[in-house]
């Protein structure tokens, strides 16, 4: 399973499924993109191997736009099918989200949403995910986040974009891993570092439910308690 996030000036989806196929090492059954461009937010997604998707976008060029986040799943709550596959969207389609990890608490989560008349299609637990988040949404986007990471219980690594901010794509992780890597005029997010290995090797860890802003040309962060913070980049060695 992986997440795969991009914002720069290049088309985001040939990056995603690259930056997938470099983490295909950690297991999947399902993959899917979220790519924003000037005619909304846009989704694709199937269950089987990275070529199935790949086939689809026809290596990306299906789905222009220059802000997108990519995923593989691991099933462990909902059968792999192409509804269940990730981005996962809210009932009012502002949020896509990608999720590495489990909500142990979904079902609880999901009967009180149920109760307030929001529709789910998927049996994911990271439905629950998409929609609290467009639920507790009153045009802070953050302050919708840290709403959520307040409520859920469990593990996840989370890249998420808002179609009210295009411009912005937000991530979050707890007992789940994510990085964010730094480049120039682009910026990513990745579960591990060989996904973003080909664009740069400057990156930050984000520990336990700090949360990311990235632009374009910024990356800011934030902690659990709503207060800005400041973190060091670290610089990776490797070789490809
Ligand atoms: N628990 C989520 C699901 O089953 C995410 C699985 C994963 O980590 O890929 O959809």
């Amino acid at each position: 399973c992986g997440i795969v996030g991009y914002i720069g000036m290049e088309e985001a989806a040939p990056f995603l499924l690259h930056g997938l196929q470099r983490l295909e090492y950690r297991g999947y059954d399902s993959a899917g993109v979220a790519v924003y461009n000037e005619t909304g937010l846009h989704v694709v997604k199937s269950k089987g191997r990275l070529s199935v998707l790949e086939g689809i976008l026809e290596g990306g060029a299906k789905l222009p736009g220059s802000v997108g986040i990519g995923h593989t799943r691991w099933a462990t709550h909902g059968a792999p099918s192409d509804v269940n596959s990730h981005p996962q969207v809210s009932d009012g389609g502002k949020f896509a989200v990608v999720h590495n990890g489990i909500i142990e608490n979904y079902l609880e989560l999901k009967n009180h949403l149920l109760r307030r008349g929001v529709e789910f299609v998927s049996d994911t637990d990271t439905e629950v995910v998409a929609q609290m988040l467009e639920y507790y949404y009153h045009d802070d986007v953050l302050a919708a986040i840290q709403k959520v990471i307040d409520r859920v219980e469990g593990s996840y690594a989370l890249g998420i974009i808002c179609a009210d901010c295009p411009e912005k794509i937000f991530a979050v992780r707890k007992d789940s891993p994510l990085i964010v890597g730094v480049g120039r005029g682009e910026n990513f997010i990745a579960s591990d570092i060989p996904a973003i290995l080909s664009k740069t090797r400057d990156i930050y860890r984000l520990k336990d439910q700090e949360i990311a802003v990235l632009t374009r040309n910024s990356i800011e962060f934030w902690n659990s308690d709503r207060e800005r913070i400041e973190k060091q980049s670290e610089h990776i060695e490797w070789d490809i």
